[in-house]
Parts: C-alpha cells; structure tokens; sequence
C-alpha cells in the first residue's frame, strides 16, 4: 500500500477504472439509445443495465440471443444491447451510429456457431444479430439462383428451397448459421460436384465501413466480392446473399458409429477412399471421439450421397466394418441436415482448430493416421485425468480429394488457394469441450500443444513426401496450407495462410474499404498483420 492523500493508490485505481467502466457504458447506451430511436421495435437493451425496463418486451429474444451460441463460453460476453435488423437500410443506420461512437465495440452473429471467444459476441457493446429478422430464403422466378438471408440456418434455407427440388451449397450440420460459415469458404456435402459456397456466390449485399449500402459481384464492387469469397469479417456486413442452386432429390446418407478399435480399418478406408475418389456425389467425415476411457472412444461417421442409394463400390472398405449404430437412409436433403444436428450438442464450451494435411501415399498415411489416432488419443485421456472437467477431444478428418478441388476451380474458385495440381488434402478439425469456465484459459492450450505434438511429427516424419494425386506445387507449403478459416482457433494465421500474394491482395482491399478500422479494430474475427 502506498498512501496518496489518504486513499490508498489500489482504491483510487478502483474509483477511476469504475469511473471508465461507467462513462464507457453511458456512450455504449447512448449509441443503443441512438439505435432504439429510430427503431425501437428491433432493439433490446440489457435487462438488467440501467435502462432495461425501457424495453422489457424484448427481454427473452435478447437473453437467447446473448446465450445461444455453439460455444457457451461466449454467453460470457454480455451485450449493452441487441439489435435486430429487419433491412439493409436498418444495418447501415446502425454502421452510422456506431461511426459516431467510435470507442463502442459490436459483433455480428448469424448462426453463433463459431467457437472463437469474442468473434460473434460482445461484451458491453452492441450486439448485431441477423436472426430472427434477416433470415429468409427466397428463390428466384427462374428458380437458378436463392436469396438468403444471413441469419438463416443451412436447415432453415434449405427446407425452403427442397420444395421446388433445388439445394444450395451449405452446411453439412443444419443448425449452422449462413451468415459466417460463407465468409469462411463453406464445406459441404456437394463441394466435390459445385464447389465450396463462397465459390456459388452470385452476389453480395452488405454495408460498407462508412454505413454505404452495396452490391458486390463479379463486375461491380468486385474486390470486395473476391476479399467475401473466404476472407472472412472484415470487409463489410452482409445482409443478403444470393447463391446459384442446383438440382435436388432424395439423398442416401446420416451417420454410422464405430468402436474405436476399429480405428485402424475406418482409417486405411479413408485414406483409400480419399486417394481413390471416383464419384464427386459421394462425401464423409470422419470424427474420431475420445471420452473418459477406451471404451468411451468412438468413431462417428458421416456419410453422404447425392442420390437414394450409393452405387456399388464406393464405400466398400468402410462397410466391412460392423457399426455399433447406424441411422444411414434415403430421405431429404434438409431432413439428414436437421438428423445430423444431434451431433451438435449443445451446454458445453468449446475450441477447435485445424491442421491441414497432405494425403500420404498408403502406407505412409495409414502409418500416420494411427500414430495420430494413438497420440492423440493418449494425450487426451493424460489431460482428462489432470482435469475431470473435460468432455470430450476429438479429431475429424475432412478429406478433400483432386475432384473436389477441380470442382471449386471450375465453380470460379475462392480465396483459400487449393489448386487441383497439389494432389489430395486433409482439412482436420480438432476439438475439446469442456464444462467449467475454470478450465477457459487452459484446455484451448491443451489443444494447441496437442495439434502441434501430432503435426511436428509429421513434419519430421513424412516432410517432403508428395501427396496423393501431386502434380506441382511447393510441397513444404501446399502440404500445410491453406488453414481452413472455418476450423481456424483466433491465434491461427488464418488469412496469411492463402499465401501471400493472395494476404498482399486481400490486405490492400481491406485497408482501402476500411481505413479507419471499422471492421478490423472493433469486432473479433482472423486480422491481418500491421
Ligand atoms: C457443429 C458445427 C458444424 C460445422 N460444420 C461446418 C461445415 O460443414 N462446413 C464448414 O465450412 N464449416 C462448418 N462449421 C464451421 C462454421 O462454418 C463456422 O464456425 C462459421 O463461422 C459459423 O457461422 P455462423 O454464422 O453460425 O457463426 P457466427 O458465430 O454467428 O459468426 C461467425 C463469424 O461470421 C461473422 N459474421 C456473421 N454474420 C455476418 C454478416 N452478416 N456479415 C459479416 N460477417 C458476419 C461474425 O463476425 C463472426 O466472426 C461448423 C461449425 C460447427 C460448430
């Protein structure tokens, strides 16, 4: 303790970082204020700010709204206020007020699936979400393309679009949301026949750094179109995408879950079926659990095929190994969505990560995938034990084949930088849950010191070796890269990893659409370096 005058100099900081805190939370309430004026049925102050009985008719859809992320570790951020914009012109007010208010924070949210503490949630700011107001899914006269709004779910637009035989290329788990799985590339089922999503962008609506409202296309606005095709948050706010549909019918598909010792066949069958991909209808993933012991060690796969049933052949080696359970079956593309939401569970805290992988030739990835099943599997039941806190580790492997690549080429591509001629890729998404927000600052770290163990050594073991299907290409960088920005943990050098002329591009666009940090500097997502 030092005296100062008589306070001592711990209470006198108290009394002035109060003195912050309040004066921050009077600008932040008088840009909610500011908000609410011009459109009082679309916000939500915080319950229980000081204003919160102003608009107590809004308290629950602001408390799911603050709560309901994938990731419960985010209902840690509390929001000033929600709001919920019905237009582009209702965003773009809210763009201009927060231009007056330069020290308030704000988060976007669509779906609120992305782990990453702070990316679509807010503490004390201003909370931006697109549901439940911008989320519709409209299809166009000549039905070849849909406008969605981005705060659908991928069931949501889906089930809309299925009744006139048509799908979009989205999530392969129907709960999430539209609006940031595009930013970040998009995954699906179809990518191997039409592409990622980004790739089946046909226009973007958004609102600029300066509240403008825009299109962005492949003529008008373009750079802009070409830094949403991957590049992530930080180039404008979307509220509508429009996306090119493609033919749909009864598909084949839903999960199939194995033993873990039946690891070694499931994974020389997916080395097999990435390196042999004949048929771009047919899609997996393979997940691979571990909880509590051996025996609570799972595989649970996902199977797709674009068709009632798959032809002969294509997931032969998977099927000589007896499931425990299967609900595999013939049905609607939006109904294996919403079925494949049960392993979306939700309760828990999370953080993921990638490793991007080459697919070895056999034996060697064969080798590495058990090296990497054992390991893993090792590490995560030694960190279980020093922290009974944590639920599950898991690794799920993401195969993308030639084919796939090809298709994304030919659908105009994105900003991820997959070229065809690199041969065959593994995106590996790595996840720990856990329950007590005591272990927030530990078990993200646990998982990274896990990623890294498996990844060193396969850098030190199989460095060098081409991938399956190789043509061309630095093999030390194409074996590691791109980091798939929608697996991608905050600390991942996700932009950096599209290679640099792509980083130098998308930097230039950035700093020109946002030179005063609009988007780069007040919300969370992957940044560029200064
Ligand atoms: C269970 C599960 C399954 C998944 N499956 C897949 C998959 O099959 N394929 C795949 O590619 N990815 C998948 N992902 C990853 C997912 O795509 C990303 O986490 C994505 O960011 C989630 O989008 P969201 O809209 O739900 O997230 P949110 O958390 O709402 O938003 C994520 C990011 O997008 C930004 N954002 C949201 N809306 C807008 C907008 N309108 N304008 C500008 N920025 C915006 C936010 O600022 C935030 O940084 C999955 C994730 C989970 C948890």
């Amino acid at each position: 303790m030092f005296p100062l005058f008589g306070i001592s100099r711990s209470l006198l900081g108290f009394l002035l970082a109060t003195r912050l805190a309040l004066a921050q939370s009077n600008v932040t309430l008088s840009a909610c204020k500011a908000i609410y004026a011009e459109y009082p049925s679309h916000l939500a102050l915080d319950p229980l700010g000081p204003l919160g009985s102003e608009t107590i008719s809004q308290d629950s859809l602001y408390a799911s709204t603050n709560t309901d992320y994938w990731n419960e570790g985010n209902s840690k951020n509390r929001a000033a206020c929600a709001f919920f914009p019905g237009s582009a012109e209702e965003v773009s007010y809210a763009v201009k007020v927060l231009n007056n208010y330069t020290n308030v924070q704000y988060a976007l949210k669509s779906g609120g699936h992305n782990p990453n503490f702070g990316f679509s949630s807010v503490n004390q700011g201003i909370l931006i979400s697109f549901r439940p107001n911008l989320a519709n899914t409209t299809i166009s006269t000549d039905h070849s393309t849909a406008d969605v709004g981005p705060g659908s779910r991928w069931d949501e637009a889906l089930t809309v679009l299925d009744q006139y035989g048509k799908a979009i290329v989205g999530g392969r788990l129907g709960h999430v949301g539209v609006g940031g799985y595009i930013l970040g590339g998009g995954l699906s089922f179809l990518t191997s026949q039409y592409g990622f999503a980004a790739d089946t962008l046909v226009n973007v609506e958004c609102v600029t750094a300066n509240g403008t409202i825009i299109n962005a296309n492949r003529t008008s606005n373009s750079d802009i179109f070409f830094a949403m095709q991957g590049g992530g948050n930080q180039f404008g706010i979307v509220t509508k995408y429009t996306l090119k549909t493609f033919d749909i019918g009864q598909v084949w598909g839903g999960t199939k879950v194995y033993a873990g010792t039946d690891h070694e066949a499931i994974l020389a069958a997916t080395a097999e079926f990435t390196e042999n991909f004949t048929d771009p209808k047919a899609a997996i993933i393979v997940t691979n659990d571990f909880a509590l012991d051996d025996l609570a060690s799972l595989i649970v796969m996902f199977y797709f095929y674009d068709g009632p049933t798959p032809p002969a052949g294509i997931f032969d080696e998977f099927d000589k190994v007896t499931p425990i359970s299967s609900n595999v079956s013939t049905q609607s593309y939006p109904s294996l969505l919403t079925a494949n939401n049960a392993y979306s569970l939700s309760g828990f805290r999370y953080q993921i990560r990638e490793g991007t992988y080459p697919n070895l030739p056999h034996d060697n990835m064969t080798a590495f995938y058990d090296y990497h099943y054992t390991s893993f599997q090792k590490q995560a039941f030694a960190y279980m034990a020093q922290s009974l806190d944590i639920q599950i580790f898991s690794f799920a492997i993401q195969p993308l084949p030639v084919a796939l690549k090809q298709s994304s080429a030919d659908a105009g591509g994105n900003r991820l930088g997959l070229d065809a001629a690199n041969g065959d890729t593994i995106f590996m998404e790595y996840d720990v849950s856990w329950l007590n927000p005591t272990c927030d600052n530990l078990c993200p770290g646990y998982l990274e010191t896990m990623v890294n163990s498996v990844k060193s050594y396969q850098q030190s073991t199989y460095g060098g070796i081409a991938p399956t299907n190789y043509k061309s290409g630095d093999i030390s960088w194409i074996s590691y890269n791109p980091i798939f920005p929608n697996d991608g943990m905050y600390d991942q050098q996700v932009l950096q990893s599209f290679g640099n002329s792509t980083y130098q591009q998308l930097k230039t666009i950035q700093q020109r659409q946002d030179p005063n940090g609009f988007f780069s500097q007040r919300q969370g997502g992957f940044k560029f370096s200064t």
